[in-house]
């Protein structure tokens, strides 16, 4: 069966996640020292356990990261004696502080002309279950589509995902490869739809075979690559 579709995951799969989100989360701190009307500034690692467990209070909307993180903000002003109101006002200001830099993501090398590339054979689409805005990065005009949890109503590896995806380009499974570096997430929860699989492994670590630490036992990809240049040969392979 020929394919139509590429749908790619996001973090550690087209770019490193780590140093952005660490300057996003130093960058938030900041702005809450400044904020909060606190004599003594709370360490950022307090405010961290503190928002983990306020998400352990909100299992409902917790897959969505940035509601969930503009929540946590409200709740932290409201905490320290703002209005309801103005809290909700200075969270979405905070969480803009935290997107400019969670967005701030160098592709890998490749990545740009890898999807102009596919996009002129393929849909080319992106399911992420974060919150990295693909405008921001500039990347948005190579995606016919991105997905997130908040779209899907669920985040992967749940099958939901994927099939919002696939249905926003009314492509079945079997038209359909799925890119993405976690062995769960992405091989595993595309894999149950019946969708074929590349497993992006740039460090060449060995694949999972569930006697490690992985709770489930994870279907192994379909194919594996260690840069996303050579993805182009191996789907066309198919
Ligand atoms: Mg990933």
């Amino acid at each position: 069966m020929s394919i139509h579709c590429i749908t790619f995951d996001l973090d550690e799969t087209l770019w490193e996640t780590g140093p952005a989100l660490e300057r996003a989360e130093q960058a938030l701190h900041r702005w809450i020292v400044r904020t909060l009307p606190d004599s003594e500034p709370r360490a950022l690692a307090d405010l961290q356990a503190h928002r983990q467990h306020f998400y352990t209070t909100i299992p409902e909307i917790v897959h969505d990261l940035t509601q969930a993180r503009i929540s946590w903000l409200v709740a932290l002003l409201t905490e320290a004696g703002y209005h309801p109101q103005e809290a909700k006002m200075l969270a979405s200001k905070g969480f803009e502080v935290f997107a400019e830099w969670r967005s701030r993501l160098v592709p890998f090398d490749g990545v740009q002309e890898t999807l102009a590339a596919l996009k002129e054979r393929y849909r080319v689409g992106a399911i992420t279950n974060g919150n990295a805005d693909v405008r921001r990065v500039g990347i948005d005009h190579l995606l016919d589509f991105v997905i997130t949890p908040v779209e899907a109503g669920a985040a992967k590896p749940d099958a939901a995902i994927f099939r919002c995806a696939l249905d926003t380009v009314q492509v079945r499974a079997q038209e359909a490869v799925h890119v993405g570096d976690d062995p769960v997430c992405d091989i595993a929860g595309a894999a149950a739809l019946g969708m074929k699989t590349i497993w992006m492994n740039p460090a060449g670590l060995p694949w999972p075979d569930g006697s490690g630490t992985k709770k489930h036992s994870p279907t192994a990809p379909d194919a594996e690559i260690r840069t996303l240049s050579s993805i182009i040969e191996r789907i066309e392979r198919w």
